[in-house]
């Protein structure tokens, strides 16, 4: 079971309501802080252990300060990501590039900050030392095909169309060594939204082994090991959410077993974890619009999936909370529904709630991440503002809403 506490009360979120017109994306800055604290304190036996957010998660500024202040650094994948890294001041090896079909410019630009380069391909070895010349440090991703289980998400990973096969792995950093580089990361990713901490601990122990294998026929020892992100949060009440310690303890002794004492010199592990960082700490607030009864019960926002897409897009269940209604029964089946021109523009369906009339407020919760993220423009929607709840409960606009002029910016007309 996973609680689903509002981290502001009904006297609060109505003051904000009044001073910032729903709808509008909040996040909770305590939250987020104790959060990332709690997922280094489960590394901490690893002294380079290091969290690159990823940034596609949650990409406001803002944000990617108050974890950089918390020890985080940036998991980009497009060039505008890596701007914004480099505003709040994230460079060098606190940035992990990892992108797919790379585009020129933007391996120049990640070579230009330093960062980590992850190649997703043996043929970007030859086009990344053409357009930017190869850094002193670079990264594989490993798609390891049937070696393992797929996952809801992301699907098997022999049908991902991530990372090198397990023969290029091995071409590539021979490749590498030949051509001057001097240091070596291995990456993979094959989980999105997993609930088992078991997962992990076999990503790892799968990566763990590889270097062991690379170490042994290659003479190359290893920077670091990312294994990726993926870490699922509790959208469903009676989720459990993934035990970090369990994860940390399980990962550790898979280090000491499979890697320094089979002798490879110790390592930096990486994590680039993304919906877990601000996933549960963001929260969609709306307010009912209209209350319709045709051959169901409808419940009106004025949101909709351009605010937040991942009930329209994968089924997916998020918690909604009626602030002023938490002690009344709920006991009233709705849709509740935004008001795009889709009939699948819904946030649930058939879901118990209480009773609600025009201008309630709404929350959905766990909007943090993939949120305003995959917000967009279709049907005349505008994107939503973004607030920061501080820890000392005031309130600072990190994102104002999108305006008609917003609208019409890019059209030549
Ligand atoms: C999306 C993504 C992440 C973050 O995944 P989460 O599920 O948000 O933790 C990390 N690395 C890469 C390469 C990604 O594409």
């Amino acid at each position: 079971m996973s609680n689903k506490n509002l981290p502001f009360t009904l006297d609060e979120i109505t003051a904000i309501a009044e001073k910032y017109p729903t709808p509008f994306h909040i996040y909770d800055e305590k939250g987020i802080r104790e959060n990332a604290r709690r997922l280094l304190k489960a590394f901490a036996w690893n002294p380079g252990f290091k969290e690159y957010f990823a940034v596609k998660a949650c990409p406001n500024p803002r944000l990617m300060q108050i974890v950089k202040e918390e020890g985080f650094g940036m998991d980009c994948s497009s060039l505008p990501e890596l701007l914004l890294s480099e505003k709040v001041g994230v460079v060098g090896e606190n940035i992990m590039f990892t992108s797919n079909d790379t585009p020129e410019d933007e391996f120049i630009k990640a070579v230009e900050l330093g960062a980590v380069v992850n190649l997703d391909d043996i043929s970007h070895i030859d086009f990344l030392e053409k357009c930017a010349g190869l850094p002193e440090l670079v990264c594989f991703r490993y798609n390891p095909g049937s070696l393992k289980g797929g996952n809801a998400i992301i699907g098997h990973p022999e049908d991902a169309k991530y990372g090198f096969t397990l023969e290029q792995i091995f071409e590539g950093y021979k490749k590498l060594k030949q051509m001057g580089v001097k240091r070596f990361g291995l990456h993979t990713m094959v989980a999105s939204n997993e609930l088992n901490p078991q997962y992990f601990v076999e990503t790892a122990e799968i990566l763990f082994d590889l270097v062991i294998k690379i170490f042994t026929e290659l003479d190359i020892t290893f920077d670091f090991v990312n294994i990726g992100g993926g870490i699922g949060i509790p959208y469903n009440p009676e989720d459990e959410a993934v035990d970090l310690e369990f994860v940390g303890e399980g990962i550790r002794k898979a280090y000491q077993e499979r890697l320094i004492d089979k002798g490879h010199p110790e390592l930096k592990l990486y994590m680039e974890c993304g919906r877990m960082v601000t996933g549960p700490y963001g929260y969609l607030v709306s307010k009912v619009r209209h209350v319709k009864e045709t051959y169901k019960s409808y419940v009106g926002l004025d949101s909709c999936m351009a605010d937040l897409m991942r009930p329209a897009l994968y089924g997916a269940y998020h918690h909604i909370s009626v602030p002023a209604r938490l002690d009344a029964p709920a006991d009233k089946l709705y849709d509740v529904t935004g008001s795009l021109c889709e009939n699948n523009d819904k946030f649930a369906i058939d879901r118990k709630l209480p009773v609600m009339e025009p201008g309630d407020l709404v929350v959905i919760h766990d909007a943090g991440a993939h949120g305003h993220a995959m917000g967009f423009q279709y049907n005349g929607k505008l994107r939503s503002a973004e607030l920061l709840l501080r820890e000392d409960h005031s309130v600072e606009l990190i994102r104002r809403a999108e305006t008609v002029e917003d609208y019409f910016a890019t059209l030549n007309f």
